[in-house]
């Protein structure tokens, strides 16, 4: 197998979204700093309730999928469709925006933690018009698998293969195959997952640091993977985890305007016109 090498870092940079909440943004921080298919990776993490109070009031989208891995706190999602999630402590909401949706996520506490991630991932032409879905993903219903280096994994997304086992996780079927793992490892342990030659990779430490071919990634940058078919993550000294993820890129263009993605620039004019009609939101 040929590991991947660490071959660039997106930095997160501070910025704010919703009505104010405070992020961390890597991925989609410009709009030419995406991997395809992924196109934004937001850190929110905070114990300042000021920093996330305001949530996230109604908004749309159209066109890809987003997917909020909540850490630490408590936000409830509705949206026009009647979805009502409740994400706690572990939790994940996985929402294909398809042709439409509104909704808000909103804080439902009002001190302590609020930590985690919201990571959006594109859709293929032909399924940016889909029906919108949501699934709302309960703590327990993340499977997370003890290492046999030290450590454990939990699987979002794809399915974690270690030690000569499978674990699948909740999310498949999805046409880019993403792969999304939360991987925490003690000091100095190493973790080695497959990752198709053909997908594009990134690797997210959000706590201690790691390294990868010898070159050291600390914490809050996104590191992009270059060839090969296998991922190797060493720990740093005082340990780390990391989000590990993976998908099949799409290859086709992406125009994006603010909540919108979509392949051409006449779609987006549609997309706007459709929000502000009432028709994204109207049953297909
Ligand atoms: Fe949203």
């Amino acid at each position: 197998m040929t590991s991947r090498q660490l071959q660039r870092v997106i930095e997160s940079i501070p910025a704010s979204d919703g009505a104010g909440v405070k992020l961390r943004r890597s991925l989609g921080a410009h709009q030419n700093l995406r991997l395809d298919p992924f196109l934004m990776l937001d850190e929110f993490s905070s114990d300042n309730a000021d920093d996330y109070i305001a949530g996230f009031p109604a908004h749309p989208h159209r066109g890809f999928e987003t997917a909020t891995y909540l850490i630490d706190g408590h936000m409830l999602h509705q949206d026009h469709l009647g979805n009502r999630g409740d994400l706690k402590s572990g939790g994940v909401q996985w929402m294909t925006a398809g042709r439409g949706i509104v909704h808000s996520e909103m804080p439902q506490q009002e001190e302590g933690r609020m930590r985690g991630f919201q990571l959006w991932i594109n859709l293929p032409a032909r399924e940016k018009m889909k029906p919108a879905g949501y699934r709302d993903l309960q703590p327990d219903e993340i499977p997370a698998a003890a290492l046999a280096g030290g450590g454990r994994a939990k699987v979002i997304a794809g399915t974690l293969v270690h030690d000569g086992r499978s674990t699948p996780g909740p999310i498949q079927g999805v046409t880019t195959e993403p792969l999304y793992l939360d991987v925490e490892l003690p000091a100095g342990a190493a973790f080695a997952h497959p990752v198709p030659a053909g997908h594009n990779a990134f690797v997210y430490p959000f706590e201690g640091s790691v390294t990868i071919g010898g070159r050291q990634l600390r914490a809050q940058g996104a590191g992009v993977l270059g060839a090969g078919d296998q991922v190797e993550v060493l720990a740093g000294s005082e340990g780390a985890r990391f989000l590990l993820l993976a998908g099949r890129p799409l290859g086709e263009p992406v125009v994006q305007y603010g909540p919108f993605v979509m392949n051409t620039r006449e779609e987006i004019e549609q997309a706007i016109r459709d929000y502000q009609s009432g028709e994204l939101t109207r049953a297909a």
